[in-house]
């Protein structure tokens, strides 16, 4: 029932076979005169955790909010340059419907923040939306989301319960399975266990080593060993440019740029 018109977009566009799910080539993100990130070449790849590194300030988030054109709706914000999706499409092209392009390259923020609604509706909300009604579909798409999101065990004795009456843990849970009822294949997440408590942000670091043989992650953290511990590649973020990019263990033991080792060594930041 959903559409994926960038998905067929990206097929008859599709350079095969391709391991990167995105290719930035040559981005630089301006607020105004102000240049937030500056000619980023990166590939992203497919069912892999991608970690964004660096100090506050750096442009890690203004990046990942470009990945799905969340920048749009920022009346100063303009970008050069292109991220080619699955080798083809070039997802900040005009011709992109953004609609289309958010179901398939969701995001989930650093706070969550649920609708003021039942579990249940949390998650069909979107689904309603794009016109579905059958109620197998919308009960299968909770339960699958759920599932997925490691969270069906704890509530689906009470789908119909505010989802406000959730943990912080469980909402952002509830977030992420909100995000995959849309059935995405990429997921953003920018600082998603930050404002968690140590034993929930446990579970979602779990959660996305199991995601990731289902979708292509990447998640903005400040928290180092977090990006160690999930992620399979790192990128490290400084004054808007990448200032080193590649296997996260390659980047902890042996990065190649004094400033990457200055940085995780806790020299600044
Ligand atoms: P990070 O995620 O690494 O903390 P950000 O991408 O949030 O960095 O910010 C990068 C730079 O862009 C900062 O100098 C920040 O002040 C600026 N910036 C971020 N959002 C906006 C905005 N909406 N308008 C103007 N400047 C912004």
């Amino acid at each position: 029932m959903i559409d994926h018109i960038i998905r067929e977009q990206a097929e008859q566009t599709k350079r095969s076979p391709e391991s990167s799910i995105l290719e930035v080539k040559h981005l630089s993100i301006y607020y105004g005169d102000k240049q937030a990130v500056k000619d980023v070449n990166m590939n992203i790849e497919k069912h892999a955790v991608t970690a964004l590194i660096g100090p506050s300030g750096c442009g890690k988030s203004t990046f990942l909010r470009q990945i799905n054109r969340m920048n749009d709706a920022i009346a100063s914000a303009r970008s050069e340059g292109e991220i080619l999706y699955e080798g083809g499409l070039n997802i900040l092209g005009e011709a992109i419907n953004v609609v289309s392009l958010r179901r398939e390259i969701g995001m989930v923020f650093q706070k969550p923040n649920p609708f003021p609604k039942s579990i249940y509706n949390n998650i069909t909300h979107a689904l309603k939306y794009a016109g579905e009604r059958r109620k197998a579909v919308l009960d299968d798409a909770v339960e699958e989301s759920l599932t997925k999101a490691a969270l069906w065990d704890e509530v689906k004795d009470r789908l119909h319960s505010s989802a406000l009456s959730l943990s912080g843990g469980q909402q952002q849970r509830l977030c992420i399975a909100r995000t995959l009822a849309m059935k995405p294949a990429v997921l953003l997440l920018d600082e998603p266990a930050s404002a968690l408590d140590p034993i929930s942000n446990a579970r979602i670091e779990t959660l996305l080593t199991e995601l990731k043989k289902d979708y292509s992650i990447i998640i903005v953290t400040h928290n180092m060993q977090q990006a160690l511990r999930v992620s399979d590649r790192t990128a490290f973020f400084l004054n808007g440019e990448v200032v080193e990019y590649g296997q996260t263990e390659q980047i902890f033991t042996s990065p190649k740029a004094q400033k990457t080792d200055d940085y995780i060594n806790g020299k600044f930041g």
